[in-house]
């Protein structure tokens, strides 16, 4: 079975006095854990102070987007290279806000993720498909065009996928266990058809309304390596509860 992952995406919901506030209740929240990989992604601007709040607990950081250039006149982005500098583990890269409320396209998410990787840092790659895909049957080759774009520059897989369908995302409609499971099952093929057993390893996490309340029924499921969770990590209780309940149905 491969370890489990559960990452909060904090979105644009802090401020750095904020974001120590809520890094120093997810230190304490989390002292003791095991088995299970735990981060935490803040807006760029307070990921200096989390660092600082989580260097040397169980809980890692990281960013929710990188530029494909190590510097250069690109306003407005961040580099790798600083990503580095400040600790981070995870890069989260294609989420949805991005491709949709800012337009990136599978091209742009494709050269992050290859620069990302060459750096050394952990990339969440997140593809799912928006809600008319999903009502005219086209969620599969959603799928298949942003995993086939996105890795098209690369050597080996991406460290983590996440599958996210964009309805799901911060609306309280999470997907369905068989919908999830025939996504994830799908992601992992394609990956395998194009990295072959170096797919083998990639964690598929599942993001779009988890909940404490409806995290069990997906953590059964041996499709599911994780989540990435947006609005319930912005609680460091709700998001011990989520991770909790997670590992207590893995061990059952
Ligand atoms: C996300 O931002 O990646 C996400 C899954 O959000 P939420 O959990 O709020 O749906």
């Amino acid at each position: 079975m491969r370890r489990l992952a559960i990452v909060g995406n904090w979105k644009l919901y802090t401020t750095p006095a904020s974001a120590r506030s809520l890094a120093l209740e997810i230190r304490e929240a989390f002292v003791g854990f095991k088995d299970v990989d735990i981060g935490v992604c803040p807006p760029a601007t307070s990921l200096q102070v989390v660092a600082e709040v989580l260097r040397g607990s169980n809980v890692a950081w990281g960013a929710q987007n990188a530029h494909w250039a190590q510097e250069g006149a690109f306003t407005g982005e961040v580099s790798a290279a600083a990503l580095k500098e400040l600790g981070c583990t995870y890069v989260i890269l294609g989420h949805s806000e991005r491709r949709h409320v800012f337009g990136e396209t599978d091209e742009m998410v494709g050269k992050r993720l290859s620069f990302v990787m060459h750096s050394g840092l952990v990339p969440i790659l997140c593809v799912g498909e928006t809600e008319q895909e999903r009502s005219e049957g086209k969620t599969e080759a959603a799928l298949a065009q942003q995993l086939q774009v996105a890795s098209r520059g690369l050597d080996g897989p991406p460290d983590i996928v996440a599958y996210e369908p964009v309805w799901a995302i911060g609306t309280g409609r999470r997907a369905e266990l068989a919908d999830m499971e025939a996504a994830h099952r799908f992601i992992r093929e394609r990956l395998v058809e194009r990295f072959e057993n170096k797919a083998k390893e990639v964690r598929v996490l599942y993001g779009g309304s988890v909940k404490p309340e409806n995290v069990a029924e997906l953590a059964a499921s041996g499709e599911m390596d994780g989540a990435l969770v947006g609005g319930a990590s912005l609680s460091a209780a709700s998001f011990r509860s989520i991770i909790a309940r997670a590992l207590e149905r893995r061990r059952l």
